[in-house]
């Protein structure tokens, strides 16, 4: 601690802004709120909220998955743009989804949302070493720790594979971009229906040159019991309870099924906790493995994680606040 209890902190200078901001030489946002015409910008994916709200300009370093969605998100045209002191890197989040290392003087490494797994056709986020690791923390507590992956897997196949024996259609509500693909490759070889946006985005990704196999959903067709992958913004839609009243069952899969009460916040019949986030014993050995010398939390329980960081794992860990003006301020 410096004078007036302010931190006094030597190397890049990182701040909630403008997205997350690294300042210094060369200006960088990862996931911006505003893409303007000077800077270098990063997408790391298109969920809603990682996009820009504002562009000026329209030059940002993402994948191809990344643009094509997120250009039918924003309706603006986006165009990849590279930068030597930026690097790709698998965030295994959602398909497309990437993490940036800023090599400057020292390295930074920002991870988006991100996950460590290998899963499902997916390449898990590896760690690199990096002087500073920017770490989002979704469920940066220590109640957020998921059951073996597999093991999931197997548990949400069975469930759903008994239920259509028994003679029940099964909707799984999932988020159209990421969870939809990511339950059609679960579901593989189960001839799923997908409906709506779940469809939409589908398309998307296939025009990148992604394949998936799946029936678009035709009402007057399906007959049960059937398969359904919908967004979760349908399920309390006429659409959803006029198949409910015909005894199709519903399912949500998210790591927020930790908590007892999402069941009934979702209105479903039955959840598993299975995510696409890394957990919380995922952040600790993320960020041992990257060996950074600081670690900045941001994006979900940014102050716990951080604490956390620090007390565990004996590194210095700051959360990434709005309003702060610089390092300088921790
Ligand atoms: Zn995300
Ligand atoms: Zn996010």
């Amino acid at each position: 601690m410096g004078q007036y209890g302010v931190r006094m902190v030597e190397g890049p200078n990182v701040r909630l802004g403008n997205g997350v901001e690294l300042l210094g030489g060369t200006k960088c946002y990862f996931d911006p709120v505003d893409i303007g015409h000077s800077g270098i910008y990063c997408l790391s994916h298109a969920h809603f909220d990682h996009l820009p709200s504002k562009m000026l300009g329209d030059e940002v370093i993402c994948s191809p998955i990344t643009q094509r969605c997120a250009q039918d998100r924003l309706k603006r045209k986006l165009k990849i743009k590279e930068h030597p002191q930026v690097k790709m890197l698998d965030s295994g989040h959602i398909l497309g989804s990437n993490m940036f290392l800023f090599e400057g003087e020292q390295r930074v490494l920002y991870t988006g949302d991100m996950c460590p797994r290998d899963r499902l056709g997916l390449m898990g986020a590896k760690p690199v070493k990096t002087d500073t690791l920017i770490l989002e923390s979704t469920f940066g507590l220590p109640r957020y720790i998921f059951p073996p992956r597999e093991e999931m897997e197997r548990t949400i196949l069975n469930w759903v594979e008994d239920r259509l024996a028994s003679g029940r259609s099964v909707a799984v509500l999932a988020y159209p971009l990421g969870k939809s693909q990511e339950m059609l490759m679960l579901f593989k070889g189960m001839d799923p229906y997908l409906y709506g946006s779940s469809l939409l985005t589908t398309q998307l990704i296939e025009d990148v040159g992604v394949e998936f196999s799946y029936r678009p959903f035709d009402l007057k067709r399906a007959e049960g019991p059937f398969l359904l992958i919908c967004p979760t913004g349908v399920r309390r839609t006429s659409f959803i309870e006029s198949l409910r009243k015909k005894g199709m069952l519903t399912i949500s899969i998210s790591g927020w099924a930790i908590d007892p009460s999402f069941k009934q916040r979702m209105g479903v019949d039955e959840t598993f906790p299975l995510s696409d986030h890394a957990d919380f014993n995922d952040l600790l050995w993320f960020t041992e493995k990257c060996e950074p010398s600081v670690v900045y939390t941001h994006h979900g329980f940014e102050r716990d994680l951080a604490s956390q960081i620090r007390t565990r794992l004996g590194i210095d860990a700051y959360p990434l606040v709005k309003d702060q003006r610089s390092l300088l301020e921790f």
